[in-house]
């Protein structure tokens, strides 16, 4: 048998705040459930290990479609990256328990879109197109300008290129020349250096423009502790679902940062040459539960 001397871990690794929150309600619900079914809308996080762990328990995953099927005493939970609130009421007129996961940064999103919506601002929004917390915030934003009898006026940008089209594209000129009132802000895990460059573009084109930087710490602070890791080791295994894009995302880095680097979802992943370095660092992703990180951590120091 042959072990590894050091096993050293990430200063920062494995489930976010919002994550384990979510994590934490799913269990919860599902520990308190007497008669209906636990359901979640959507995969709840991107880690097939956890994912098997509560559908084992009985967690059930939902399509939007199938809401209108909803029994009264099932319960469903919403994601951390949330919903529309027409979605939400829509959930609510179909069953009596939902519990809403959103992570309190996201929430934070949806007030300030719904907020600024209700002014009458244009709201410029840094973002992928179709993903859920997007659209759960343009959905806030939405309502919460009919509400006031206004037209929402969202633009949905991803890039520094987008951002200067809608400068040219007269998107800014409100009728009459009156001063018109714009906001910035950006999906949580939209990418520094892109925002950055889109900040850059429109503060010049845009002077009056007010801007709120909405980045989740969660994902740098997961890079910028690998990176410290790397000097460090010989080796680095990053573990994570490999569906997850911030998981492959640290892989990426570590690759050019490590002369080795693997990226696993469980133990029995651990690539042999590894049991062979000396110094071996351990990162996981923002949905990586701790039991499999500690597994990971055991079968190393155990050896091959
Ligand atoms: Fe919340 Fe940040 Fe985690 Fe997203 S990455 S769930 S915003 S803590």
């Amino acid at each position: 048998m042959v072990g590894c001397m050091n096993i050293i871990r990430a200063d920062v690794l494995g489930f976010c705040g919002g994550v384990r929150r979510a994590v934490t309600s799913a269990q919860k619900a599902l520990d308190e459930n007497k008669a209906g079914t636990v359901y979640t809308l959507g995969p709840l996080i991107h880690n097939p290990v956890a994912l098997n762990e509560l559908a084992s328990r009985g967690l059930k995953v939902l399509v939007p479609s199938a809401i209108p099927a909803l029994q009264k005493n099932d319960t469903v939970l919403i994601r951390a990256h949330g919903v529309p609130p027409s979605m939400e009421s829509d959930l609510r007129r179909h069953c009596d328990t939902v519990i809403n996961a959103t992570c309190p940064l996201v929430t934070q999103s949806q007030k300030r879109a719904a907020d600024f919506a209700s002014q009458g601002y244009t709201i410029v929004f840094a973002g992928d197109k179709n993903h859920g917390e997007v659209v759960g915030i343009q959905g806030y934003a939405e309502e919460a300008a009919r509400a006031h009898g206004l037209v929402c006026d969202f633009r949905l940008i991803r890039s520094a290129d987008e951002a200067a089209a809608l400068c040219t594209s007269g998107a800014f000129k409100a009728p009459g020349g009156a001063p018109q009132k714009i906001v910035l802000f950006s999906q949580t895990t939209f990418s520094i250096k892109e925002w950055d460059a889109i900040c850059a573009v429109l503060k010049e084109n845009v002077p009056a423009i007010e801007v709120y930087r909405t980045i989740c710490p969660a994902t740098h602070e997961r890079q910028d502790a690998l990176v410290r890791l790397c000097a460090q080791v010989d080796g680095v295994i990053i573990i994570g679902g490999k569906n997850s894009s911030n998981t492959n995302r640290l892989f990426a880095t570590a690759q050019k940062r490590c002369r080795r680097a693997a990226l696993i979802e469980t133990a029995d992943e651990i690539p042999a040459d590894f049991y062979d370095l000396q110094t071996v660092g351990i990162t996981a992703g923002a949905s990586t539960p701790d039991n499999v990180i500690a597994a990971v951590e055991k079968r190393l120091s155990q050896g091959r």
